[in-house]
């Protein structure tokens, strides 16, 4: 069975962390649809020329665009074994997914979603000070942080509705420790495992 995995949460709430970890675990290959998005404006393309102005202002880059770039990532792993982080932020860019998925004789295994609240994001901030600060980046400014969180908190309701009504929404407290909240995970995805036998 091939493992097709989606990790959410608001900005800062640890999910790279656990989706690096969850792809080491698994063999899976790990993408960060922020980073992809990234690097695409630190080579000039198109893609990245459009998308600079959203990332920068902390809302959602158009959906087909960040689509686009995704599929041409998870196409030469002929669209299985991937923990995508970051993706879906808005409900359509879930259904076309799983669509997509499906099409290509896929499917949507799960969709962890880190349930963190604001204030301790806030909190892991000030306690990591600069270390928080990833050069790569340029939208740490705390006007583009509290935009980011402004759009996750728009469009993430109906996206675990939508996902936890089909069955493959893992809600998961992410107001922890990193090793606690990846035994959970873990335990979940090894359910799914044994359960596909
Ligand atoms: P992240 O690295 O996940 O915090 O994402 C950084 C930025 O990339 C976001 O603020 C958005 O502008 C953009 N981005 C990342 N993932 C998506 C997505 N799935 N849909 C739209 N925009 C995204």
């Amino acid at each position: 069975m091939s493992l097709n995995l989606f990790i959410v949460g608001p900005s800062g709430c640890g999910k790279s962390t656990q989706a690096k970890l969850i792809a080491k675990k698994y063999g899976l290959i790990h993408l960060s649809t922020g980073q992809i998005l990234r690097d695409e404006i630190s080579a000039g393309s198109g893609f990245g020329l459009e998308a600079k102005s959203y990332l920068d202002a902390g809302t959602w880059v158009p959906d087909n665009l960040t689509f686009d770039v995704l599929v041409n990532k998870i196409k030469p792993l002929g669209y299985q074994n991937f923990i995508i982080d970051g993706f879906p932020r808005t409900l359509n860019q879930g259904r076309i997914m799983e669509l997509f998925l499906k099409k290509n004789n896929q499917s949507f295994s799960l969709l962890i979603h880190l349930n963190v609240t604001f204030a301790e994001i806030l909190a892991r901030r000030v306690k990591m000070g600069d270390e928080f600060q990833d050069t790569d980046r340029t939208d740490n400014t705390p006007e583009a942080v509290t935009a980011r969180q402004k759009s996750y908190d728009e469009t993430i309701g109906p996206i675990k509705d939508y996902f936890k009504e089909k069955g493959k929404l893992f809600d998961v407290d992410g107001n922890r420790p990193i090793e606690p909240i990846f035994t959970d995970i873990v335990k979940k995805i090894d359910n799914l495992l044994v359960k596909s036998k």
